[in-house]
């Protein structure tokens, strides 16, 4: 997620009440104080802010703290005056009702709070389903109407653990955007459902990359409604990464065809998720509940002030977010809120996934029951996260969703920084080289990534670079990755770090560097175009960077086929053996041995035993970081060559008596053996 800089909070501390001021609009709310706020009653109905058949239109806002509440009906998104404005009733638990007695659909609406004497800023609630333009007015539509044909029998992929999955990090436009594409509907949801693209230069793109490659599913980058791009001026103000939420329940609109039907939105991400469920590839969604685009003015400020926000003593907002503000995941009508948002993208997109932005901002109990009732819903659904926050939180550190606290999180995975910075160097130093760059020191921290942080009486943790103890107790709760949306690209990376190599010597340190990733216990994750080498042309925070920096040129794939079959044969020879995928700690220590090596940048081991059922009796795989070629050796059997030189073939490329053997400098040497 990117850093940016918001309204700040100011004033200083009133006796009684924390103030806070929106300096942009001069306007000051006095919120009640925290002890006050986590005593308000929660409601966990699903039914909040808006039901509608065909007999009857009900509104019911939660809004505790409201002196009156009133929902303003428009005709469309534009017209400046509503044409019903309904006062609303208070009702139990926080809630205030209002009924209409015959269907809305095709009416807009808004919510309106008077607090404190005063009445706030129009919203569209923060249970919002379908917006219109920007998002600023709620919409009433008919969802039924808004499902593909076969929508009844669309099912995702079946995961049994999510360390079967080989997750694909993509951004909507990134992905579709550039002209050699060869995709109709560049930057949207449609993107993902045209067959048979091909690039400028005849190769397989869009939907058809994916099923080629053989991942299993796509992580997209946030796809509910954001705030920064402008959905009425389409498409020249058109990229943002999405870390600034709006409504957390609609799709965005720039994403849509129409963004002013608010139909279409909603209608064509399923058809996206339906064609991607039809190429057998689940999709993950990126979900941002850590923070608001807005302070005062956001959605959760305008209905219930103060309430989803944790604040510093002296009242302002507390940032552990760095974009202005943290939601309060401890309070509980927050933690329904994230646990019945989700469950609502499960239930009515059929989203087989959950990736979480800085997670350690939620509370671990929060987390816990996310995973748990999603999991009711698919079992196949998986859940995983940023474990760390980027600034200080009031939350205590024993309660966040920390990387640390993962063995207390129940299904539940967190990225490995530790196995990215060691790979390649750390991701604060452009220059710094990892272990597969030829930079010494990186060996311990590499094994901690190859048995996904679980105990193993091998490594030494102590001699770990970022975490110093076996926080996982199941490689199910790790994601191991070398580069996603932040930070360099793996291409750049490469470049601002061997500045004097080769692209073709680069891309035997990319080849390295993700056999480790696939190789590893745990679950691998990529970003979008790295198997064809994309880059951002060296920059590291692109999240409002124009398509010149983030698309992908499509081209690349001709000119590094070698590279893109690198990686398509390296997913599917993990998918062909389970013990790459074990699921509990005990195998891996068991199954898994490291030998004894002197040299650095060099890791040697064995998964033995016919781990997790495979085939293969034992698999080795050598790892040469250095830039010199290193001798190795091998036991004496009948080893099939999986891998060597750059090249690898699931089905074998030569076979080997073992003995003393050469691995070439910066390149993985995997055997296998049947017997
Ligand atoms: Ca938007």
């Amino acid at each position: 997620m990117s850093l940016k800089l918001h309204d700040i909070c100011a004033l200083p501390l009133v006796a009684g009440a924390l103030m806070c001021s929106n300096i942009a609009t001069g306007q000051e709310l006095k919120i009640s104080p925290d002890n006050v706020l986590s005593q308000l009653p929660a409601y966990n109905g699903t039914d909040l802010e808006l039901t509608v058949d065909n007999n009857s239109t009900r509104f019911t806002l939660w809004s505790p703290e409201a002196r009156a509440a009133r929902v303003n009906i428009y005709d469309n998104n534009n017209t400046p005056t509503p044409s019903q404005v309904l006062e609303m009733t208070r009702g139990a638990n926080g809630t205030w009702t209002a009924d209409v007695d015959r269907p809305l659909y095709g009416k807009f609406y808004t919510f309106q709070i008077n607090f404190d004497g005063r009445w706030l800023d129009e919203t569209p609630g923060v249970w919002a389903k379908a917006v219109g333009t920007n998002g600023h007015r709620a919409a009433i539509i008919d969802f039924a109407a808004t499902n593909p044909e076969g929508w009844e029998n669309d099912r995702g992929p079946v995961v049994k653990n999510i360390n079967d999955a080989v997750i694909y990090e993509m951004h909507h436009r990134d992905f579709s955007v550039h002209p050699s594409s060869g995709i109709v509907n560049k930057g949207k949801f449609l993107a993902l459902t045209e067959q048979d693209a091909r690039s400028s230069l005849g190769d397989k793109t869009g939907i058809d990359h994916l099923k080629e490659l053989g991942v299993t599913h796509v992580h997209i980058l946030p796809s509910y409604d954001y705030n920064s791009v402008d959905e009425a001026n389409l498409p020249s103000n058109g990229y943002n990464w999405g870390y600034d939420p709006l409504n957390y329940n609609a799709p965005e609109g720039s994403y849509s065809t129409n963004p002013a039907d608010p139909a279409v939105r909603v209608r064509e991400m399923k058809e996206m998720v339906k064609a991607l469920h039809d190429a057998g590839i689940g999709v993950v969604m990126d979900v941002v509940y850590n923070h608001t685009a807005d302070n005062d003015k956001s959605n959760f400020s305008l209905t219930a002030p103060g309430y989803y926000y944790r604040h510093r003593p002296d009242g302002s907002y507390s940032d552990a977010s760095g974009c202005g503000n943290e939601t309060a995941s401890d309070r509980q009508q927050m933690q329904n809120y994230i646990v019945n948002s989700v469950k609502y993208w499960a239930d009515e997109y059929h989203i087989d996934g959950f990736r979480f932005d800085l997670m350690a901002i939620h509370d671990t109990e929060t987390m816990n029951r996310v995973a748990r009732e999603l999991k009711e819903i698919n079992p196949s659904i998986f859940v995983y996260g940023e474990g760390w926050t980027a600034g200080d939180s009031p939350l205590p550190v024993e309660r966040r969703a920390l990387k640390e606290n993962v063995a207390r999180m129940d299904g539940i995975a967190v990225f490995s920084d530790d196995i990215r910075d060691a790979v390649k160097g750390h991701y604060t130093d452009a220059a710094d080289r990892g272990f597969a760059t030829g930079k010494p020191g990186n060996e311990e921290t590499v094994k901690i990534g190859i048995v996904a942080a679980t105990a193993h009486p091998q490594v030494d943790y102590t001699k770990g670079n970022n975490s110093k103890f076996a926080y996982a107790s199941s490689p199910t709760q790790i994601i191991n990755y070398v580069s996603c949306h932040d930070d360099l690209t793996l291409t750049d990376k490469l470049a601002k770090s061997l500045p004097d190599k080769s692209v073709a010597d680069r891309q035997r340190a990319a080849k390295l560097a993700q056999t480790i990733v696939f190789t590893s216990q745990g679950t691998p994750f990529m970003f979008a175009g790295e198997e064809i080498f994309r880059d951002k042309k060296g920059v590291h925070n692109s999240y409002k960077s124009p398509d010149s920096i983030n698309a992908i040129n499509w081209e690349l794939k001709k000119e590094n086929a070698d590279l893109f079959n690198y990686y398509r044969n390296l997913i599917a020879l993990r998918k062909a053996h389970p013990a790459f995928r074990m699921t509990s700690a005990r195998d891996i220590a068991n199954n898994i041995v490291f030998d004894k090596t002197d040299a650095p940048n060099l890791i040697s081991y064995s998964i033995k035993n016919n781990a997790n059922g495979d085939e293969w009796k034992e698999i080795k795989v050598i790892l040469n970081g250095a830039d010199s070629d290193a001798l190795v050796k091998v036991d004496k059997a009948d080893w099939i060559v999986i891998a060597r030189d750059g090249q690898i073939n699931p089905d074998g490329l030569d076979t080997t008596r073992g003995g003393n053997m050469t691995v070439p400098a910066t390149s993985a040497l995997i055997l296998a053996r049947v017997k």
